[in-house]
C-alpha cells in the first residue's frame, strides 16, 4: 500500500471504484464492473472494489 493516508472518517473508507462516498444520497452498492462482482482480477484482488466485488453507484442517475 502507498498513497495519502485518509483516515479522516472512521467507518467504510471510499474505494476507487466508487462514484461517490458510501453513503451519499443517491447512491447504493453495485456489482464492480472491473471484476463482475468476483473481487478479483486474474488471482488477483481488484482494485476498484477493494476486493469486495461491490462499489458505490449511483441510482437512476441520467
Ligand atoms: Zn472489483
Amino acid at each position: 500500500m502507498s498513497g495519502t493516508p485518509s483516515s479522516t472518517s472512521a467507518g467504510t473508507p471510499g474505494k476507487p471504484g466508487d462514484d461517490a462516498p458510501v453513503g451519499t444520497e443517491g447512491t447504493g452498492d453495485d456489482i464492480c464492473p472491473e471484476c463482475q462482482g468476483t473481487g478479483r482480477i486474474e488471482g488477483r484482488s481488484c482494485e476498484a472494489c477493494r476486493g469486495t466485488g461491490i462499489v458505490n453507484k449511483g441510482i437512476g442517475g441520467a
